[in-house]
């Protein structure tokens, strides 16, 4: 196809783009081709190319998650939307409001309101959406390889170019996939990688076999069902008391804020809701919290964590500490020193890790169990220690990345305040006017249920107080009036007429 022009005068390119000729493969960029490309055996299909591209310079957000969507949000409403062209590559659809999901999972919201469609930022035509999943990056090359993705909101089905498949390759039981198919290059001036990271089992067995994980609405929507199907389960006639405990014994592997605020919503969804409608089933619930170090919420003050901890045990909420998991089978967990525990539903919440796309990057990263990419205050990632200086027209945000010396938790909090800075800083241009200010870090807060929570930074407190400061965050993290509006009417209906969830 005809490589699109790009502006020569981009005031968001730092150095000159490549010159050399366009790749001969479906390409969408007037960058080097000077890398031997590993999609260099195409199938026909592929070589159709997408329609030619404004000539205009071309800024990639690479995810759109907490930070690559705020940042387009922010973009899209900006003068440089008008100068600049916008792409956003992500496999999903829609992004999701993490802090809401175990809410949702638990019946207090619809799943709609935990989720925000990516294709209706901005106005129409304005930014250009691809459903893919970038598979490699050339730094020095300015562009990127990406594959289409589809199925399940774009969970890693991978698209075939004879269309969409079937259930069966839904189920991955089969389908053909050709080497070549939905898969393009695109250029940039200015690379924005915002990625997230990936569930880390700590390659401990049987993990992704047996246990949920809690990542996306769908996982929500895995759970929730999950809980009801064990109920149902334990109350046919034909099981004992103990087979009926086991199926009850809802386990979270994670004693972190997510795994701490599932535990809680699961509890309050179990005894506040559910044993209304399966009063046979009332005394044989239980929900474990199982974490690997000596108290939960690690990263709260001990005061608190321990506060978290007590609140649970007199709930009848097991807190498991020091406890070692040694792996998964189908209802059943391996514990050091505790032997096998068996379960109804068990999440695993125990801690993240870089995506492949960060660990493949030859840019300057953190240590630790978590690579994160390293940026200077200015979020220019960080050349590989072997040579000095930023690379030229990147950027990295969100989970995905850290400033170096001035370490921030993953968190959405930090990833909104990021994208919010960086959009501003695009705008603005001349660079190093701005200060990085504005990424502090800020407090953190935890529910743990029945209307009680933990806040910490600017003091430490408890109670009805932070519950409200987290439920009234709920508000916040939303992305649009109209979900706010939903979730103050949803409120107010399970308030009267209890959750959705006991109608199911
Ligand atoms: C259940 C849960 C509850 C949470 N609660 C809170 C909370 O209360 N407060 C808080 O501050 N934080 C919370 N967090 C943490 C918060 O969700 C993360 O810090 C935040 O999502 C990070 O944003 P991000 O943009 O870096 O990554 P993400 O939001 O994970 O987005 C990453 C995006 O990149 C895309 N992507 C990944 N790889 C590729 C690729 N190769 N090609 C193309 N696209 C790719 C993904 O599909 C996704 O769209 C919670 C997290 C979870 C899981």
């Amino acid at each position: 196809m005809a490589p699109t022009t790009r502006s020569q005068n981009s005031s968001l390119r730092s150095s000159p783009a490549p010159t050399s000729p366009p790749s001969s493969k479906c390409s969408l960029s007037t960058s080097s081709a000077s890398t031997p490309s590993k999609y260099s055996k195409q199938s026909s299909s592929s070589s159709s190319p997408p329609p030619p591209l404004p000539a205009k310079p071309r800024i990639l957000i690479l995810g759109t998650g907490w930070s690559g969507f705020t940042l387009a949000q922010r973009l899209s409403s900006s003068p440089i939307s008008t100068t600049h062209q916008i792409v956003l590559l992500s496999p999903h659809r829609t992004m999701a409001l993490t802090p809401l999901l175990a809410s949702a999972a638990c019946g207090i919201f619809d799943f709609r309101i935990a989720e925000e469609p990516v294709r209706r930022l901005g106005n129409a035509g304005q930014l250009v959406k691809y459903q893919v999943k970038v598979e490699r990056v050339d730094l020095g090359g300015r562009r990127v390889w990406c594959r289409a993705v589809v199925g399940s909101n774009g969970n890693a089905r991978l698209a075939a170019a004879d269309g969409v498949p079937g259930e069966k390759d839904r189920e991955g039981e089969g389908g053909e996939w050709h080497e070549g198919d939905g898969e393009f290059e695109i250029g940039y001036d200015t690379l924005i990688l915002a990625p997230g990271s990936e569930t880390n089992t700590f390659g401990t067995p049987g993990v992704l076999d047996c246990c949920l994980t809690m990542k996306s609405v769908q996982d929500a929507m895995r759970l929730r069902e999950s809980i009801l199907d064990c109920f149902e389960l334990a109350s046919l006639p034909v099981y004992e008391e103990a087979k009926k405990k086991e199926l009850l014994h809802f386990v979270i592997v994670g004693g972190g804020p997510t795994g701490v605020e599932l535990a809680a919503e699961i509890d309050e969804l179990v005894h506040g809701h559910l044993l209304r409608i399966y009063p046979d089933l009332q005394g044989l619930p239980t929900i474990s919290v199982y974490d690997v170090a000596d108290r939960m919420l690690g990263q709260f003050g001990e005061k608190l964590s321990e506060y978290a901890m007590e609140k649970f045990r007199r709930r009848d909420v097991r807190v498991c500490t020091k406890r070692e998991i040694k792996g998964f089978e189908r209802g059943v967990m391996e514990v050091k020193d505790e032997g096998e525990v068996k379960f109804g539903v068990a999440v695993w919440c125990a801690g993240n890790k870089a995506t492949s796309l960060v660990e493949n990057l030859d840019v300057k990263k953190s240590e630790g169990a978590m690579q994160r990419v390293f940026t200077d205050k200015w979020l220019r990632v960080l050349k590989p220690d072997k040579e000095e200086g930023i690379v030229e027209g990147v950027y990295a945000l969100g989970d995905a990345a850290d400033i170096e010396g001035n370490a921030l938790p993953p968190t959405a909090e930090v990833a909104l305040q990021k994208a919010e800075w960086l959009a501003k800083h695009l705008n603005e241009i001349e660079y190093r006017k701005a200060d990085g200010k504005g990424m502090e870090e800020e407090g953190f807060n935890a529910y743990i249920g029945r209307k009680d929570g933990v806040v910490d930074g600017g003091g430490e407190w408890t109670g009805k107080g932070a519950w409200l400061a987290w439920r009234s965050g709920s508000l916040e993290w939303t992305r649009s009036w109209r979900r706010r509006c939903m979730i103050v009417l949803v409120w107010v209906m399970n308030k009267f007429d209890g959750r959705e969830i006991a109608r199911r």
